[in-house]
């Protein structure tokens, strides 16, 4: 009875110890809205023109067994030095691989900062014949309709930053604005390709003439709302890192023979079985350090449920990465994902194969390797009937930091140009240019001063790609914001 006593005390105690940590460390917030800065008219007709007029340039990235069109290119290239005389006579141009644009705006005078860099690319994905009839407006048309609506390809990914960056630039120039560091911007050409002939080139380049940037900020996350679970407000995710990829194909091979005699596999077996194994053993789902920051900074707008085991993960670690496993976005976070998407076999419903593939997609964490994931998988299929072949393969890149110059100038942006929404870190699971640069930057930061509603992340790449004329206006003034933060 005493013992029981004493434990039941010792359970209150600890549960009151973890209540006061919750009230403590993560106070409910109340919802945040959005600053909206004003914008002046003048302002939003200017760059949605200008905007408008760059979409309609056919930058599009096909592949790379087929050339850029020099036409579009070329074209676009000549819009933006007439469209930005000051920012052209300003800044150091140098065409790279014909197509892509390095720009230096040059410090005033030699100082100790180092360099930083701002990057967008110039190609755009196709429009597939099938999707064509289905978009409201032509996507190479620029349309701007009575709401405020800029429509087309490329209008978010990513003339947008493009355009903005410039905008940005060109306002700075014409106030006599002169940065204290170089400012780079790199545009690359084939971004929506690999980036290999564009950004792989550019930062080589910087390379050999040992330039170290303190920092530099790419298109691959934003702000959003109403995309995480329970979140009212408006967040910044600034992302630290990519994941990497690799595609692994599990074949088999079998004489062969009628289906009314069978040995106790197929070829057919084989490989779906291997495929089977590998989906059934995913990597190991773990709450990194990023996530961590992340589940802190919007536990306070969530319940107190998801407030009380965020502030005491050292207890709830197990439930919260359960929790999170269940959805599978937020698995992707956590872990190596493995997608078994394809497979080939037989020819008959009565022939044994004598031939069988499953193909099986992993997106590389930042903890893993691409060896480490061929590796495991070789592990748990540990059948000698399989092969495995591995097709190519790309490593994620390391995590930037959060308490880097780069981090904290980002973050104290948003807050002067949009309110005091929370900012969190983040991890991207697609590709983009930034990835290129961590040979020649200290930290790679993927953020755009836009808001992504849920619908906005199926145009991308999809059909319907538009923007906001209002927030895209309100882009150049974060720009603007943070050039004169990083550079005065
Ligand atoms: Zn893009």
């Amino acid at each position: 009875m005493k013992l029981v006593g004493k434990i039941l005390l010792g359970l209150a105690a600890l549960v009151g110890f973890m209540l006061v940590r919750t009230v403590v460390l993560l106070p409910a917030g109340t919802p945040v809205t959005l600053k909206e800065p004003a914008v002046e008219q003048s302002t939003i007709d200017r760059v949605a023109a200008r905007l408008s007029k760059a979409i309609t340039y056919r930058t599009i990235s096909w592949s790379y067994a087929q050339a850029p069109d020099a036409f579009a290119f070329n074209g676009f290239h000549k819009f933006l030095a007439e469209t930005y005389p000051l920012a052209h006579q300003t800044m150091e141009l140098e065409k790279v691989s014909e197509y892509s644009l390095m720009y230096r705006w040059p410090a005033a005078k030699p100082g100790d900062k180092q360099p930083i860099a701002f990057m967008a690319h110039i190609d755009v994905v196709p429009v597939p014949e099938y999707g064509l009839a289905k978009w409201t407006h032509a996507p190479f048309e620029g349309v701007i309709d009575d709401d405020g609506v800029l429509w087309g390809r490329g209008a978010m990914d990513d003339k947008a930053m493009l355009i903005t960056l410039m905008e940005a630039a060109e306002t700075l120039i014409a106030d006599g604005f002169q940065p204290d560091r170089d400012i780079y911007f790199l545009f690359g050409h084939d971004e929506e390709l690999g980036g290999a002939n564009g950004a792989v080139v550019m930062a080589d380049m910087l390379k050999s003439r040992n330039v170290e940037l303190e920092w530099a900020v790419d298109e691959g996350s934003a702000m959003v709302q109403g995309v995480v679970p329970g979140v009212q407000s408006p967040m910044a995710l600034i992302s630290l890192g990519e994941k990497g990829f690799v595609t692994l194909r599990f074949s088999a091979e079998d004489e062969g023979g009628h289906s009314s005699a069978p040995k106790s596999y197929t070829a057919a077996s084989l490989a779906a079985r291997a495929g089977a194994r590998v989906m059934d053993n995913p990597h190991p789902l773990e709450i990194d350090g990023f996530l961590e920051q992340f589940l802190l900074t919007v536990a306070p707008e969530m319940n107190f449920t998801s407030r009380f085991a965020a502030a005491n993960m050292w207890l709830t670690r197990p439930l919260l990465t359960a929790g999170l496993a269940n959805n599978s976005a937020t698995a992707a976070f956590m872990h190596t994902t493995t997608a078994f998407t394809m497979m080939k076999s037989g020819i008959k419903p009565n022939i044994l194969p004598q031939y069988g593939e499953a193909i099986v997609n992993y997106r590389v964490h930042p903890r893993d390797t691409v060896a480490g994931v061929v590796a495991r998988a070789k592990e748990i299929i540990d059948d000698e009937r399989v092969t495995v072949t591995q097709f190519g393969g790309k490593e994620a890149t390391r995590m930037s930091s959060v308490d880097s110059e780069g981090y904290s100038m980002i973050a104290e942006t948003v807050k002067e140009v949009f309110g005091d929404i929370p900012t969190a870190p983040t991890l991207t699971v697609q590709g983009t240019d930034g990835r290129h640069y961590y040979g020649v930057a200290k930290d790679v930061y993927r953020f755009m001063p836009f808001v992504f509603q849920p619908t906005d992340l199926k145009r991308i790449h999809g059909t319907d790609e538009a923007v906001d004329i209002v927030s895209l206006a309100r882009q150049v003034g974060f720009f603007e914001a943070l050039i004169k933060r990083a550079a005065e």
